[in-house]
């Protein structure tokens, strides 16, 4: 199916407000495995309007508007597609009688009746979180849903009604499997899965970036949902096998999860000491529900009195080496580790710029430290060019992988 998403406000085109409901749109029916087209935005004016679906009718068999549903004047959707498609408009009972209950000890005055009006043979979508339905309806070979504006009812009726309509339709059910990778760019992951990103056909694999990582979106479509399960089965595995140890997780939500997860499993406790990340890391380790089960907790070490009497970092390695090194991080994950009485302990040092930098200790030079009670040891991160946001994200992802790839025995540099 080729989809064209038409937004309908004129406050849209004059940028009062932001079109966020074709992105939501369009991600829901990626996730249906329907291609987007195009995405128009018109405003409240018949005839534009009407010009806009002339197009769409060409160039697309799925057109879903969005928007000028309500019971003001200017809300002209829904009577300027149904004429564009050669549909009259008929009442709607159930709408109606929603609209009255709704309306029940206030006075309806009688525009509000026409959001009651759908285009005939038109399969409607009573809307549970607001006034206007939403609806869809066959014409000229395309299939129309309408949709109304405020995202708050454009959101759930699109995701609980209208998507699982789309997918009865379509037949078949559509799996997705997500491939979560840490340490590898994506554009050494695309060239490396590029044979089967080419030849796959069903399921198909997809590469995507994002804050710092990257994932293989796995796609099958099946009979119905476990077909399309199983058939992703071997992709993922393949998948795994080529890109080897940066996979941090399969349909995992991030690597704080799969960090809490694991050191949850084994019993064991976890304990933080930042510097650069100034308490990234304990925010992102208890974003986890049940996180408590193994973070014990951590020290925002910022200045060097803090990383020497609360973590024990000699004052001599401050003063040789200074607080953004190999041994300062060291110190760090071990003094937290002790300190906190963890089994894990992990640290972060670095220059997150945009000012600070020296010739020998640029913007963008961190060490990510962890102690396990074996051993000690830190990784040295340089990535100039990268603003604090995203190098404080940065360094604490390097330290929750430390983790992971300690917990799963891989080897370390
Ligand atoms: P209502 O019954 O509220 O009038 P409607 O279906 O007629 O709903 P519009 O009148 O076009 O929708 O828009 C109502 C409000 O919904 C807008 O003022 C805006 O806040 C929001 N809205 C409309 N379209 C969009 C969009 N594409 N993206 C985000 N918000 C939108
Ligand atoms: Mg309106």
């Amino acid at each position: 199916m080729r989809t064209e998403i038409i937004a309908v406000g004129t406050e849209l085109l004059l940028g009062e407000i932001v079109n966020t409901d074709a992105p939501m749109i369009a991600q829901g029916l990626a996730e249906l495995g329907i291609g987007v087209y195009f995405q128009t935005v018109c405003g409240d004016n018949p005839d534009r309007l009407k010009s806009v679906l002339e197009v769409a009718k060409q160039r697309a068999d799925l057109i879903i508007t969005t928007g000028g549903l309500g019971p003001t004047a200017d809300d002209l959707t829904k009577e300027t597609i149904a004429a564009a498609f050669g549909k009259g408009l008929v009442r709607d009972e159930e709408s109606m009688a929603r609209l009255r209950e709704h309306f029940k000890g206030r006075t309806m005055t009688q525009n509000n009746e026409k959001q009651a009006d759908v285009p005939e043979g038109s399969t409607v979508f009573q809307n549970d979180w607001g006034t206007a339905p939403a609806c869809a309806f066959e014409g000229e070979g395309c299939l129309v849903i309408m949709l109304p504006g405020p995202p708050r009812e454009c959101t759930p009726l699109f995701r609980e009604k209208v998507m699982p309509f789309l997918e009865k339709r379509r037949g078949g059910a559509l799996c997705s499997r997500y491939v979560k990778v840490f340490g590898m760019g994506e554009s050494e992951m695309a060239s490396r899965l590029s044979r089967q990103m080419d030849s796959w056909e069903n399921p198909t694999a997809a590469p995507y970036a994002k804050e710092g990582e990257c994932l293989v979106r796995i796609t099958a479509m099946g009979k119905n949902k476990e077909e399309a399960f199983a058939m992703t089965e071997p992709a993922v595995r393949e998948v795994r096998q080529v890109l080897g140890d940066v996979v941090y997780g399969v349909d995992v939500d991030s690597l704080e999860q799969v960090v809490v997860q694991e050191m949850t499993a084994r019993g064991l406790t976890l304990a933080t000491a930042e510097s650069c990340t100034g308490g990234l890391m304990g925010k992102r380790i208890t974003d986890v529900p049940g996180a408590s089960a193994c973070y014990l907790g951590g020290v925002v070490s910022y200045h060097n009195e803090v990383k020497e009497n609360l973590l024990g970092v000699r004052h001599e390695t401050l003063m040789t080496k200074g607080a953004v090194s190999e041994d300062t991080a060291c110190q760090m994950a071990q003094g937290v580790r002790k300190a906190l009485g963890a089994d894990i302990g992990i640290s972060t040092t670095g220059v997150a710029g945009p000012g600070g930098g020296t010739p020998e200790k640029p913007v963008g030079l961190i060490y990510v430290g962890i102690s396990t009670g074996d051993r000690t040891w830190a990784v040295r991160i340089l990535r100039p060019r990268q603003s604090r946001e995203s190098l404080r994200r940065l360094a604490s992802s390097t330290a929750f992988d430390l983790v992971r790839r300690h917990l799963e025995g891989i080897d370390h540099a």
